[in-house]
């Protein structure tokens, strides 16, 4: 039977997102998480960007060292074979790619303005997955920009091209929010039947459904006998109103209503690990969590009236659909209410190894103290923030990596 497997893309569509950003080790810090969490892929930046190259190239020693485990890292780009030459030049060692393009009659019309049809989007796309492979690409996603609104016998054609040429999958982008659970189980199944290739669901929610949209989405494809790689973010940050909450769309396809016993995961997800993962993007974001989020929102497993109180003290399963545990939440957290020492870019050598002692860290003399020091300033001058303890605790055990991750080199 068809499986469902996670990508997410919080360092892409996460980032690009109008007033937010991460720095290159919060990105770090992310994929670190999802690693953790069983996710298939992260969609770890952006290749083509010569900013990000040192942050890309030092996630891909991590992965050859073993310290990202089992994740995919892939790299975002449009459909352009000047941009498939452009991140194997930046990033030579880059294995998975994504290619997008523009499907749809309006974006088509309204982005190049005439200047190309589609019979140029097919082509452009061909090419562009030629290339990759050309230049030793392991695996090519293929992505069709606004296929919500794309004409299905195009959609077709263009997967059916993408796969002919040796892409691995195609991503259905429902850029703009548009579909509804029917529309996108409809639309992806009969993709799925025609195309016979696996799909990504990418999903926004600028409607309100994009946890909703990416599990009718997944259940399109596995109808139609295809795997599933469904596109979440971290608390759903994304364009505009965000895209598929990672932590909702889990919970969703695992605990809704006889699903899971119909559709299985393509790998396990530990959900564990959720409630770090989720307070950290929100402080690397600076948006806090709302606090009626699903399983990570304050009020998530909260109770106050009278009937449910009595009900969940009596028996939990009277009104929580899962444990509190099961998303790492229970354990107590230490928040200072007194005096802090925290990490800055002034910090000084024995502030920062009471920091460190706290964690039971100690340096073996004060030369390689300052040498930490000197990167924890420089991530703070990135993060313009105090670093959190997994931050720190990097910096202290891959501090070559750190490096990397910190330099930033403007061409001339
Ligand atoms: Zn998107």
């Amino acid at each position: 039977m068809a499986k469902i497997y996670f990508v997410d893309v919080t360092n892409r569509d996460g980032v690009q997102t109008a007033r937010l950003g991460l720095s290159k080790l919060e990105k770090t810090m992310i994929n670190m998480y999802l690693d953790k969490l069983g996710i298939f892929q992260s969609e770890f930046g952006f290749p083509t960007t010569r900013h990000e190259s040192l942050y890309l190239q030092a996630n891909l020693e991590l992965a050859e060292m073993g310290v990202l485990n089992d994740i995919r890292l892939e790299g975002w780009i449009r459909a352009a074979t000047a941009d498939v030459e452009t991140a194997f030049k930046l990033v030579p060692s880059i294995r998975h790619l994504n290619l997008s393009i523009s499907t749809s009659d309006i974006m088509i019309n309204g982005k190049f303005q005439g200047r190309r049809s589609k019979v140029d989007v097919l082509k452009m796309m061909s090419d562009a997955v030629d290339a990759a492979k050309e230049q030793g690409a392991e695996s090519v996603g293929v992505n069709a920009e606004d296929a919500s609104r794309t004409d299905l016998d195009f959609l077709i054609k263009f997967a059916i091209a993408a796969k002919d040429h040796g892409a691995d999958r195609f991503r259905y982008c429902d850029t703009l929010g548009y579909d509804n659970p029917f529309t996108v189980y409809e639309t992806i199944k009969t993709l799925a039947e025609n195309v016979e290739m696996p799909i990504e669901t990418h999903c926004h929610g600028d409607l309100g459904m994009a946890v909703a949209n990416s599990v009718a989405g997944a259940k399109g494809a596995i109808d139609g006998g295809q795997d599933v790689y469904i596109n979440t973010t971290i608390n759903g940050i994304g364009e505009r109103a965000g895209n598929a909450d990672l932590v909702a769309t889990v919970l969703a396809v695992t605990k809704s209503k006889a699903f899971a016993e119909k559709h299985q995961l393509g790998r396990p997800i530990d959900l564990k690990k959720a409630w770090r993962l989720a307070k950290f993007a929100s402080y690397a974001f600076g948006v806090p969590i709302p606090v009626n989020q699903p399983g990570v929102g304050a009020n998530a497993f909260a109770h106050a009236s009278g009937i449910h109180a009595d009900g969940v003290l009596k028996d939990p399963q009277n009104y929580e659909l899962y444990d509190y545990t099961e998303l790492g939440r229970g354990e107590p957290e230490l928040v200072e209410t007194g005096r802090e020492i925290c990490s800055g870019e002034y910090s000084g050598v024995s502030g920062f190894s009471h920091l460190m002692g706290r964690m039971a860290i100690s340096f073996k003399d004060t030369e390689e103290a300052r040498r930490i020091l000197e990167l924890v300033r420089y991530a703070n001058v990135e993060a313009q923030k105090p670093l959190v303890e997994d931050e720190l605790l990097f910096i202290a055990k891959y501090p070559q990596i750190a490096k990397k991750l910190l330099t930033l080199t403007p061409p001339d």
